[in-house]
């Protein structure tokens, strides 16, 4: 099929948006998908109520069907259309991050089809903040069931040209709005249980999260491999391959930044050896410590959001530089740091080389 492509100025309404939003939003009502920039990445959408949007939206990212899809909302009134049992914690977050970077994981009404949950009796549901979004869900009044609008396994889009490069041909629409802001995907809560848990980090750290709740659980499988492999992982998402450059990246982590930067130098020296194509993902503070064919910069370890924003670029960067063996710092786990180092140790495969 010929994707339609369009471009929505943010920073100007133009009366031709209009027309695109009427176009999209004709696409949307009737089984189609439409893919559009939310704060966190782009999203590729279908009628969240449609069983064939969701098929729709599985085939074209040839992504499994067991992994269920985030349903996006324009208002707070949707929330008791979509869900049942709704906490008093989950309405404390709903105020606090809504709209904004946060997923919530609820009991579903009868409403929600299986197809669009995977499966499962539970809805994840998002009130995103983009202005582009918005407009998209209000304007065609569907709930808008959208994974990351990538080829399953591929690192999320940051900007219309990764879906393009993904996904033209295979879906009716896409609206570029542009880079996204924040560049990691929503932050994943279950507030279907007693106690709310984060099943995914994101740009909403557990710190901020537990400053509202006063307390609050992490899923053990977040940022560990060998707890994945043994337990159901409790966002299905979260148990697949994920983000995975082509070339095979190596997280180096303990000691100095100079301890870090010899050693990424010596194995930049010895898969050089070997006429491998290599390249090294650094920092602001240390990109100038590093011998290699390609140094790119990921961010400031001052200003982690800009790693953030950064960091599916970059994988994607290396494969179209056809990077074979890649060599990136590691950062600490705590605050955003929790979510990047989630994204970066499943790019890697769980593969870390700590020095000391
Ligand atoms: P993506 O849309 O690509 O960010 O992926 C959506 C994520 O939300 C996946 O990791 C899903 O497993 C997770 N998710 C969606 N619905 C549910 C649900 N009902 N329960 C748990 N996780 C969910
Ligand atoms: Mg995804």
């Amino acid at each position: 099929m010929e994707t339609i492509i369009k471009r929505i100025d943010l920073e100007r309404e133009k009366p031709e948006d209009a027309e695109i939003f009427c176009e999209a939003s004709r696409i949307l009502k009737k089984g189609g998908l439409v893919a559009f920039p939310t704060e966190t990445v782009y999203g590729l959408g279908g009628d969240a109520l449609m069983p064939c949007a969701a098929q729709n939206i599985y085939a074209a990212k040839g992504r499994p069907s067991d992994n269920p899809l985030i349903v996006h909302i324009g208002d707070f009134d949707a929330v008791d259309k979509l869900a049942k049992n709704v906490s008093e914690d989950a309405h404390k977050l709903m105020k606090a991050f809504w709209p904004g970077p946060m997923t919530l994981i609820f009991e579903k009404q009868e409403m929600v089809p299986k197809e669009t949950t995977g499966g499962l009796d539970t809805v994840a549901v998002r009130f995103p903040s983009h202005p582009v979004a918005l407009r998209l869900i209000r304007e065609s009044g569907v709930y808008v069931a959208a994974p990351s609008a990538n080829l399953s396994g591929r690192p999320s889009p940051t900007r219309a040209e990764h879906v393009i490069e993904d996904l033209d041909g295979r879906i009716d629409m896409i609206l570029d709005g542009g880079p996204v802001a924040i560049g990691l995907e929503s932050t994943i809560i279950d507030v279907s249980g007693k106690t709310p848990v984060i099943l995914r980090p994101g740009y909403i750290t557990k710190e901020q999260i537990a400053g509202i709740l006063g307390r609050i659980e992490v899923d053990p499988a977040i940022l560990e491999e060998h707890v994945q492999e043994h337990l159901v992982a409790k966002a299905p998402g979260m148990k697949y391959k994920h983000y995975a450059p082509k070339g095979q990246l190596i997280l180096v982590e303990g000691g100095s930044m100079e301890q870090v930067s010899t050693r990424i130098n010596q194995l930049v020296e010895e898969a050089m050896g070997q006429n491998k194509k290599v390249a090294v993902i650094a920092t602001k503070e240390s990109r100038d410590c590093y011998k290699a064919p390609l140094v790119v910069t990921i961010g400031s370890r001052q200003d982690e959001e800009s790693v953030a924003h950064n960091l599916f670029a970059i994988l994607r960067e290396m494969d179209t530089r056809g990077i074979e063996m890649i060599y990136c710092e590691s950062f600490e786990r705590e605050q955003l740091g929790q979510a990047i180092m989630n994204r970066l140790l499943k790019a890697a495969g769980y593969h870390v080389l700590h020095l000391n």
